[in-house]
C-alpha cells in the first residue's frame, strides 16, 4: 500500500481488504452483501506494484469480516489479501482461498435447473480448483465461475 493510500483511508478498526485488481472493488462490496453496513470506504486505481493496472482497496469500518466471507471474494480476486485492524494495528493477515460452497450468490447456468424454473436453493460445491470450478447441487452441471453467473445482494 502506497504512503498516501495508508493515510487518507486509515481506520482503527475493522476489515482491509487491499489488492482487488482495478476495477473490481464494487463487486466485491456486493457479493458481501455490504452495501448497507457500516462505514464503507472504496479506493480505486492505486499503484501497485503487483497489479500492474492497478489495485482497489476496500475497508470496512467496525466490522471483522469472517473467513466464510472473505473467502467469498476469492470467487472475484483471489489476488486480494485481508488485514484485520484492531486499535489502528494489523492483528490479523488473512489468506483467502475458493470457498467449498456457494449459496445464493451464483447462478446455475442450466436453464432448465430447478434452481431456476422453480426457485430451489442455489447451492454449489467446488469440484475443481483449476477454472476454479462448480459443480450445481441440483443438475449437477458442472460450471466456471463467471461474472455473469454471480448474483449480488445489490441485484446487479
Ligand atoms: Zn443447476
Amino acid at each position: 500500500m502506497t504512503e498516501r493510500a495508508y493515510k487518507v483511508y486509515a481506520i482503527d478498526n475493522g476489515t482491509v481488504i487491499d489488492h482487488i485488481p482495478t476495477p473490481l472493488a464494487l463487486r466485491v462490496v456486493k457479493i458481501l452483501g455490504l452495501g448497507n453496513e457500516g462505514i464503507l470506504t472504496i479506493g480505486m486505481g492505486f499503484m501497485s506494484k503487483r497489479l500492474p493496472h492497478g489495485k482497489d482497496i476496500v475497508k470496512i469500518e467496525n466490522k471483522v469480516l469472517s473467513t466464510e466471507e472473505t473467502d467469498m471474494i476469492a470467487l472475484i480476486a483471489p489476488e486480494a489479501t485481508i488485514n484485520i485492524i484492531h486499535g489502528g494495528k494489523v492483528i490479523e493477515k488473512r489468506q483467502i482461498s475458493l470457498p467449498d460452497g456457494i449459496r445464493g450468490v451464483m447462478r446455475c447456468p442450466n436453464p432448465n435447473c430447478a434452481t431456476n424454473i422453480l426457485g430451489a436453493p442455489r447451492v454449489f460445491g467446488l469440484e475443481s480448483r483449476d477454472g476454479p470450478l462448480y459443480r450445481c447441487r441440483y443438475c449437477e452441471r458442472t460450471t466456471r465461475v463467471e461474472p455473469d453467473l454471480l448474483i449480488t445482494s445489490a441485484g446487479l
